[in-house]
């Protein structure tokens, strides 16, 4: 049942407002001395059914390269969704506050961790949809970790054109976000595409045209990038390859 989620109102303590996120606004709180993260769902988002479902989806999903999501309260209204507390912020802010310091070793491992969740994601059946983009990683203790969530906002610099075209989701789609999230890791937390419009990205995908290899990126992990935003889902590789091939760069001296 799902009752094994639910989090009493009186466990929880918010502290401060964090930003506010596509739900409604996202609180610091404590639960049981842990630091959380809560997302307040404004009312009339969804229906309590519909979320109750995608909650109990969410609190299956376990791995150290996801935010946890420790549990819901959806006893009274606004309903919260009560997360791990990431403390060291979102890789973009850190990419380029860090800017012209990154070693290869240590753009190779942030691609590999977020690939690693998001195989898991893929073997779990989840579509993450919320795109895998630089803003959307966080990091703890130097361990990138994907914040899972449902909803989808439509985000076209990391959209596939099938998503674009069709709508049409599916790991394969959240593999070609996963070949951007590469782009703007080498790239030091670039917007991709930044001198174009949305709708001129969307002409340039259909010229059959890509994002340009960035400067630091090495051309073995560029190809792997081309490959992720192969026309065809079917032509692209799945995120167990793309773990694989990334370990195979690793390793190489
Ligand atoms: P949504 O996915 O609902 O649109 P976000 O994840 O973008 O919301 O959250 C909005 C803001 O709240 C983020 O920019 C971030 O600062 C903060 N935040 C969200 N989740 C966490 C978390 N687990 N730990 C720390 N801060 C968080």
């Amino acid at each position: 049942s799902s009752d094994k989620w639910e989090i009493h109102p009186d466990e929880l303590t918010l502290s401060e407002e964090l930003g506010s996120g596509q739900f409604g606004l996202v609180w610091k709180g404590s639960w049981n001395d842990l630091q959380v993260a809560v997302k307040t769902v404004r009312e009339g988002f969804m229906s309590e059914e519909e979320f109750k479902e995608e909650a109990q989806v969410m609190m299956k999903l376990s791995h150290n390269k996801l935010v946890q999501l420790y549990g819901v309260v959806t006893l009274r209204s606004p309903i919260y969704l009560v997360f791990e507390f990431m403390e060291n912020g979102c890789l973009t802010d850190f990419l380029r506050a860090r800017k012209g310091s990154f070693s290869q070793e240590v753009l190779l491992g942030m691609c590999l961790d977020v690939s690693e969740g998001m195989a898991y994601l893929d073997s779990s059946n989840f579509i993450h949809r919320d795109l895998v983009s630089v803003n959307r990683v966080f990091i703890k203790l130097f361990v990138l970790r994907i914040p899972i969530s449902f909803g989808s906002k439509f985000p076209v610099r990391w959209s596939s054109p099938e998503v674009i075209k069709f709508g049409k989701y599916s790991s394969k789609s959240d593999v070609w976000s996963f070949g951007v999230f590469m782009w703007e890791v080498y790239s030091e937390g670039r917007v991709p595409y930044d001198t174009r419009s949305n709708a001129e990205v969307v002409e340039t995908l259909n010229a059959g045209l890509r994002l340009l290899r960035p400067r630091l990126c090495p051309q073995s992990v560029y190809e792997l990038m081309q490959w992720s935003w192969k026309e065809k889902p079917e032509d692209r590789p799945t995120f167990a390859l793309l773990l694989h091939e990334l370990s195979c760069l690793e390793q190489e001296p």
